[in-house]
């Protein structure tokens, strides 16, 4: 059976956690609800006093914090506000793939990134005709020379439009295909015509 019983040192960080949440979440984010704005200045300190990428190990910049630890930032976060908490935790969710399959230049880079400076990143699964049902995903990346062309129509991915590097799973080789797509969020590859929301 799993001991979920907190450490002193994840008590310490729940309190630390729920007084960020409290002191500079709850206060505004009714307002960025109403205008629709981007809480940048949320996402900067709360890079700063270390409650994002906590999940990055050591070697890669990031705290190394296990799982459970994660958890209990997120639930602190999303008591502040679920919309901002979504935002500020996703880059766990991104850089899941890279952490499971990412050679060790892949994580060097993209898990390094995050750590260097406040940065975003998005997991881009769901698109217009296939949210759960991944078999039914249609963007291609094909891999051309050195890089890699990737074409798809994106939606509903979190933190999509301010994001600096993006991962998802991705279909096998097929020719590109024609897509609608407006700017997308940053890919690594060359050319990306992927759209995004959230
Ligand atoms: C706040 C928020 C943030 C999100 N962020 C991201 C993100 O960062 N990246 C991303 O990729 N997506 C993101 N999503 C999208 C989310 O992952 C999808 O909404 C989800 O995958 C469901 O897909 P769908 O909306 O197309 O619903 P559908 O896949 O159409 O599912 C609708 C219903 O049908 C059921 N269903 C689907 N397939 C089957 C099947 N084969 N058999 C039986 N039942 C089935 C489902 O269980 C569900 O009840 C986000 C969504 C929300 C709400």
């Amino acid at each position: 059976m799993v001991d979920l019983t907190l450490t002193d040192e994840q008590k310490d960080l729940r309190e630390m956690a729920h007084n960020f949440a409290e002191k500079e979440i709850r206060p505004v984010a009714w307002d960025y609800d109403r205008d629709s704005t981007w809480p940048q200045d949320i996402i900067e300190k709360a890079w700063e006093v270390g409650l994002m990428n906590t999940h990055i190990p050591e070697e890669y910049g990031g705290p190394g914090l296990d799982y459970l630890s994660g958890c209990i930032i997120e639930e602190e976060m999303g008591w502040g506000c679920s919309g901002i908490g979504t935002s500020l935790m996703c880059n766990g969710l991104a850089t899941s793939p890279i952490a499971i399959g990412g050679s060790e230049e892949v994580k060097k880079k993209y898990l390094g990134m995050l750590t260097e400076e406040p940065k975003l990143a998005s997991f881009c699964l769901t698109e217009p005709d296939a949210g759960s049902d991944v078999s039914g995903m249609r963007t291609t990346a094909v891999k051309m020379g050195d890089e890699y062309v990737i074409n798809g129509s994106k939606c509903f991915i979190t933190n999509g439009r301010r994001t600096s590097s993006a991962s998802g799973p991705r279909t096998p080789r097929r020719s590109p295909s024609t897509t609608s797509a407006s700017p997308p969020a940053t890919c690594s590859a060359r050319r990306t015509t992927a759209s995004s929301s959230r």
